[in-house]
């Protein structure tokens, strides 16, 4: 019909301004490391797409920023592909959210018996690290997923980054790169006094770091690491050093025998109620916390059901960001320039 025609034509038109808008704030955050609007606003964003996307199926396209992770690898570096692809998360705003996430969960796994892990989300840069039988071979950062930059030699500066671990064993962790709240306040007034631009916040600041040609800068600048998950992993090594690592807590405890830093702030949880109780606790404790963190991560601890489960094209369908509400708006951001 006529009107329908129309009609489809005016959301076509939003949902292209929307999908060009959203791609042009994925350029300045992850390329440019200088975002203009809030991640707040920019969640608003995504989640206007994604319900129109739902809404009008027959206008998805595969190209969409809702079927993207991150942004292109900047061409200064080398290109790596990762051996196992390197996800985004999807996201949950509220406590209904997570009750959905757990019914879904349940329903797909056809069980009630599902335990989870619940992660404090830091609040820096993604990073993967390969060690082949137990030395550092690459560094990178994720870029769009698949493939990532080589930034081997600015890792190797950050003291946390063991260059060989306790064990020969051959994997690919993850992790993000952070700066703490502290070391950034001290880069940017430094910045301040020399007359640099500022930062815009403790994320813009680790992953411009990171993303510098010259090693010395990140030597400078006090990064840190918190690394919480697996790319690809020879199972046999782990196994031949008596590490097995069977489900999501493992992680933890056996990243700490290899020598690699992991937070402390991990708790495994029997129900949905309870993660909702941890994560009303850090929303309002996180200025405790010496780092930044924007929300909490939920995950299936069973590796078999987080495979039973599997991925969407952007996402693990096992886990869930809880994404805290901004804490700074667009008014604070706008008074700094981004630049390294
Ligand atoms: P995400 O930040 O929503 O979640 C995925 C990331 O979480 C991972 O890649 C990892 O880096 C991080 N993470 C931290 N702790 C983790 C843990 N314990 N376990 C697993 N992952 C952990 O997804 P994204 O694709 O990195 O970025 C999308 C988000 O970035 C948006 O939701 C928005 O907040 C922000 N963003 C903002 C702008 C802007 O203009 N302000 C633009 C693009 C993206």
């Amino acid at each position: 019909m006529a009107t329908d025609k129309t009609q489809l034509q005016t959301v076509e038109k939003e949902l292209n301004n929307l999908k060009e808008q959203i791609e042009d704030h994925n350029y300045r955050y992850y390329v440019l490391d200088a975002p203009v609007i809030s991640d707040t606003e920019y969640d608003q964003l995504m989640k206007r797409l994604l319900d129109m996307e739902a809404q009008y199926p027959e206008l998805a396209t595969a190209d969409s920023p809702s079927q993207k992770v991150g942004g292109q690898p900047l061409s200064q570096f080398s290109k790596v592909d990762h051996l196992v692809p390197m996800y985004s998360l999807s996201n949950a705003f509220n406590e209904n959210d997570l009750r959905e996430f757990d019914r879904r969960v349940k329903k797909d796994l056809g069980t009630d018996q599902v335990s989870y892990v619940c992660e404090l989300k830091i609040d820096g840069l993604a990073i993967s690290l390969y060690y082949e039988q137990g030395r550092l071979i690459r560094g990178a950062t994720r870029g769009d997923g698949t493939t990532g930059e080589d930034i081997t030699e600015n890792l190797k500066r950050i003291g946390s980054i063991p260059l060989k671990l306790r064990q020969p064993v051959t994997l690919e962790v993850r992790g993000e790169a952070f700066l703490s709240k502290k070391e950034f306040a001290r880069i940017n007034q430094e910045r301040e006094e020399q007359g640099e631009m500022l930062f815009a916040n403790p994320r813009n600041a680790a992953a411009g770091s990171l993303r510098q040609l010259d090693p010395k800068v990140v030597e400078k600048r006090a990064l840190d690491v918190f690394m919480y998950g697996l790319g690809h992993t020879d199972q046999q090594s782990l196994a031949a050093a008596h590490l097995p690592i069977e489900k999501q807590a493992d992680i933890f405890s056996v990243f700490q025998e290899l020598g690699l830093k992991t937070n402390k702030e991990v708790k495994v949880i029997a129900n949905i109620e309870e993660v909702i109780d941890i994560v009303q606790y850090w929303q309002e404790h996180r200025q405790q916390l010496p780092y930044e963190i924007d929300g909490l991560v939920v995950k299936v601890n069973s590796f078999p059901q987080q495979q039973q489960l599997g991925f969407t094209a952007k996402s693990p369908r096992y886990a869930i960001a809880l994404k805290f509400p901004a804490e700074q708006g667009i008014s604070v951001i706008e008074d700094v320039i981004f630049s390294v």
